[in-house]
């Protein structure tokens, strides 16, 4: 089943891609961050959002990954340099790693701390 979470936002965007199905509601302070940034910068995309224990080994993810409690999201902004996109989130109270050269920024609901490629 597919629920919508916010206007740009369903579901089915934050299931675990490894095929388990497996979906964790975001808190809603990620989600309210996610839509204002897509109706800054336009279409937002989901490259992980709630990972199992098995698929954040799989992808190499930290041991206690926030993506394994669905508070976490990889997201790619097509078009939009990544730094235009972290910039926009300089002021996040949680979590906010920058992957230029993997193209994309985590931004999660733990403790507000800053992370990613130097
Ligand atoms: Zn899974």
């Amino acid at each position: 089943m597919n629920i919508t979470l916010r206007p740009n936002f369903s579901t089915w965007e934050f299931r675990c891609r490894c095929g388990c199905g497996l979906f964790i509601r975001p808190p809603e302070p990620l989600l309210d961050a996610l839509q204002a940034a897509r109706n800054i910068f336009g279409p937002v995309f989901i490259n992980s959002g709630t990972r199992c224990p098995f698929h954040n080994r799989m992808v190499g993810g930290e041991k206690f990954s926030m993506h394994l409690l669905g508070s976490a999201a990889d997201i790619t902004v097509p078009g939009v340099p990544i730094a235009d996109i972290a910039a926009w989130f300089t002021g996040w109270s949680g979590g906010l790693g920058v992957y230029p050269s993997r193209g994309f920024i985590h931004i999660d609901a733990g403790p507000n701390r800053r992370f990613g490629e130097k």
